[in-house]
């Protein structure tokens, strides 16, 4: 997994998942399943694609990196949305 001195905060929470404890979560279980691609995203969309590929693939090393891709994508790009999404889950 390729690691990044830079990140806004968003960025660097989604890539540090830690449990209610600020525990660590089990890693494998994040790789399992990644995190959610945002509908009508042409860009989540084809992460979601090779993921699946991956995964059918069974390969794990392709998947986490695609994980990873995407959760950057999602902190580049989907950080407002996924903002207010957290924030009405909270409402
Ligand atoms: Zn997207």
């Amino acid at each position: 997994m390729a690691k990044t001195t830079q990140g806004t905060p968003e960025e660097l929470a989604l890539m540090t998942p830690t449990g209610s404890q600020g525990v660590p979560l089990d890693l494998s279980l994040v790789f399992e399943t990644g995190p959610e691609p945002m509908p009508n995203c042409a860009e989540c969309a084809m992460h979601r694609v090779e993921r699946e590929r991956a995964k059918a693939c069974g390969d794990g090393s392709k998947r986490s990196d695609i994980n990873v891709r995407l959760r950057r994508h999602l902190a580049d790009k989907h950080a407002a949305e996924l903002e207010a999404e957290h924030a009405a889950e909270h409402a």
